[in-house]
């Protein structure tokens, strides 16, 4: 069983916080153990807390939409939460489960050593890079993760639970700003070596 694997399973009874309580699973994290890319989002919903997988409800679904429209293989990539158990009514999670549950995430990334992590929404952005900003300021922007010994690029989106309560694709909306973030992704995957396989020229945000 390798390192991950190990972690997951300790992490599997976790007793922490106050969500060990109400969750069905702890959601620990899935993908690629070597993978460039690790996305972080917020933390389960009621299908990962009953599937104990990450992003596989109705945001995971059109997360994956998002990367197959640049060609990212999610298979390619290792996918976690901020907090591995399920916050009740899908709230956010609170600045004591952040706490209690951050060693596993750094446990994580410090095991999978990503070059890139995307946060996807507020609190895994405010959590990774320190800054108190709204995503809607933060999207986009290229910073750096600085909670390990060496940094590693950060590149925060928006979250895809946001996009489906606002789906729109014109100039400037939610859709049409993921579609030039997911495309600035793509273009410094391939800068650090991964398969140079798409037309970035693409313009059409239609593909989620
Ligand atoms: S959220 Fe994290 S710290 Fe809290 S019980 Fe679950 S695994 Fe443990």
């Amino acid at each position: 069983m390798s390192d991950l694997e190990n972690l997951g399973t300790v992490c599997s009874s976790c007793p922490a916080c106050k969500l060990a309580a109400t969750r069905k699973n702890v959601v620990f994290g899935e993908g690629n153990s070597d993978a460039q890319l690790m996305i972080i989002g917020e933390g389960p919903g009621e299908e990962e807390d009953r599937t104990g997988r990450p992003f596989v409800g109705r945001a995971g679904q059109l997360l994956d939409q998002i990367l197959a429209a640049v060609q990212i293989p999610r298979e390619s990539i290792y996918i976690a939460n901020i907090v591995k158990c399920r916050p009740p009514g899908n709230r956010n999670p609170e600045t004591d489960e952040v706490a209690s549950c951050e060693h596993w995430l750094l446990e994580q990334i410090q095991l999978i050593r990503p070059q890139i992590i995307v946060t996807l929404g507020n609190v895994p952005t405010q959590w990774a890079t320190g800054t108190s900003l709204g995503i809607t300021k933060t999207r986009g922007v290229w910073g750096e993760f600085k909670k390990l010994s060496s940094p590693i690029k950060i590149f925060p989106m928006f979250h895809p639970a946001y996009l489906l309560r606002n789906p729109v694709r014109t100039t400037g909306g939610p859709k049409w700003l993921t579609w030039q973030d997911i495309k600035t992704l793509k273009a410094e995957l391939e800068l650090l070596g991964t398969k140079p396989d798409i037309k970035l020229e693409v313009e059409q945000t239609t593909l989620f």
